[in-house]
């Protein structure tokens, strides 16, 4: 999917990927999560028809997103193999190339806010653990009861995920719907952002962390050619340094945003089997996204363009 370059603002989201199809999600949870996109994109909107910039408008979309239960990130995040939710963010501003991450933060309610104060207030990019949450206690960052996180049905996917192990059964088969929330965006005055959000894999284990807090690999923006929020298989992004490679190839090759986003989504990741989608918005101003798997959560507007909501692979 794509849209004409604009020269005005635009805005793309992602609540993650994977195997929806109509007959797998009933009437109800399609309105919820539609529901939950279109409050996340009228977040981020807001914020760029008022003249502000991609990064504040990014950081919105991706918080009402952490705080939407339906969505795998913040609130609604899935659980570790231990029980516990460990969640990642990261977000990155295309004008100067500034970043901020984090890794397996515990207590912090917005992660992709925490991530904008290290990308502000600290001389580094990533940071993990319990340090990650110790700065954001120094910084004034929201913290939170982690049973806050809680919601039943991540805990029965667990549960599901455990008991298929006892049975023997691989876990971490490439056919589990994925999660994880994003945004790209660019303002009126030209410059681009990208955030992403998520709680990482059911069942993750040993302190794993995606590609999703990995600047390059799940979160890219680069004022010279684009921003991307990827979902999916992140081991696979990480690999490929998925996000970076798109902006390379707009960069060096000249493509346009929605070719060189499909060249990486649907040949290169498919070459090494990886499942996933990424959300672009380019330094000419087109925007869209590009999957290979059944669905993706999202939807866009921009100042020339009503918004659309989509979940299905053949939708918008
Ligand atoms: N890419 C994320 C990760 O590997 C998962 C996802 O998109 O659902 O942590």
């Amino acid at each position: 999917m794509t849209n004409q370059p604009t020269p005005g603002w635009a805005l793309v989201i992602h609540g993650g990927c994977g195997r929806m199809t109509r007959a797998g999600i009933d009437a109800e949870h399609d309105a919820g999560y539609r529901a939950g996109l279109a409050a996340a994109l009228t977040a981020g909107r807001a914020v760029l028809e008022a003249g502000g910039s991609a990064v504040d408008a990014v950081e919105a979309a991706v918080r009402a997103l952490e705080d939407d239960p339906r969505f795998n990130a913040g609130r609604g995040a899935v659980f570790t193999a231990e029980g516990h939710n460990e969640l990642d963010a990261a977000i990155m501003d295309g004008a100067t190339r500034a970043a901020g991450a984090v890794a397996g933060v515990t207590r912090t309610k917005n992660p992709v806010s925490l991530a904008r104060a290290v990308m502000a207030h600290s001389p580094h990019v990533l940071l993990a653990r319990e340090g990650a949450d110790r700065f954001a206690v120094e910084h004034g960052v929201e913290q939170i009861d982690p049973g806050w996180f809680r919601v039943d049905e991540r805990w029965q996917a667990l549960e599901a995920m455990k008991a298929a192990a006892a049975a023997g059964e691989s876990v971490f088969d490439k056919s589990l719907k994925y999660g994880t929330v994003g945004a790209v965006a660019r303002d009126a005055a030209g410059h681009l952002a990208a955030a992403t959000s998520t709680g990482g894999l059911t069942g993750k284990r040993w302190g794993r962390i995606g590609d999703s807090p990995l600047i390059g690999a799940g979160t890219w923006a680069d004022d010279r050619a684009v921003a991307i929020s990827a979902t999916g298989s992140g081991e696979d992004f990480i690999r490929l340094a998925a996000a970076h490679e798109i902006g390379a190839r707009i960069r060096m090759l000249g493509e346009r945003p929605q070719d060189a986003a499909d060249i990486v989504v649907q040949h290169e990741l498919k070459a090494v089997d990886g499942d996933g989608g990424v959300i672009f918005v380019g330094a000419d101003g087109s925007f869209g996204w590009s999957l290979n798997t059944l669905g993706m959560f999202r939807a866009a507007v921009s100042s020339t363009s009503n918004p659309i909501v989509a979940i299905y692979d053949d939708e918008g």
